[in-house]
């Protein structure tokens, strides 16, 4: 009989390239389909459509492999951990640009309106309610395929990548908070 341990998942210090893949690969992809739905939502000024595309492209690219490493991941185990590689490879990045943190200010990336957690879902987020509102005053069956790829990408992200593939391994689930929320703690 397995005894509760064995039925665990696997803690991770080292994620498998094919997770780290899926993880970056999902996220590039959302950003960038997410800023030609805005480019092209918007095109009916040229002073709208692609400056804003491009806009939300660098500050998503720059929200999560900028303000990321900087601010959440000094504090996360993965951070300190030798050898360690965590599915978004950010660790590697934060050793490189910011001073380690505290273990346990870790929990804070949740805290306040503008905190990393909440701009990395805005992230996430915005180029679906930007894409939504151009549909309707610029229809396209190219916006139309853009906007539904993009909303598979964030239930991916939401019901595989973070339960599955991502927070279920984390050696961090048991202080972050995005782990409590997707209930992986005791899995
Ligand atoms: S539990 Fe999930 S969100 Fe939290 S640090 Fe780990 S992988 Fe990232």
């Amino acid at each position: 009989m397995e005894s509760e341990k064995d039925t665990k998942a696997k803690l991770y210090s080292r994620y498998p390239s094919s997770s780290v893949l899926i993880y970056n690969g999902s996220t590039i992809l959302h950003f960038l389909l997410g800023g030609t739905g805005i480019a092209l939502g918007y095109n009916f000024s040229p002073w709208s459509g692609y400056p804003l595309g491009v806009l939300y492209f660098v500050l998503s690219l720059v929200e999560m492999y900028v303000v990321m490493p900087l601010t959440v991941c000094p504090n996360c185990v993965y951070y300190g951990a030798k050898d360690s590689l965590c599915v978004s490879g950010l660790n590697i990045l934060s050793k490189k640009i910011a001073k380690e943190g505290d273990l346990k200010d870790f929990p804070r990336r949740a805290e306040g309106l503008f905190c990393p957690n909440n701009l990395y879902l805005a992230s996430l987020i915005v180029p679906i309610l930007a894409m939504i509102p151009a549909l309707i005053v610029n229809f396209s069956v190219v916006l139309l395929l853009i906007l539904l790829a993009v909303v598979g990408l964030l239930l991916f992200r939401f019901f595989i990548i973070f339960p599955r593939i991502a927070c279920l391994h984390c050696r961090a689930k048991y202080e972050c908070p995005q782990a409590g929320a997707m209930g992986v703690r005791n899995r």
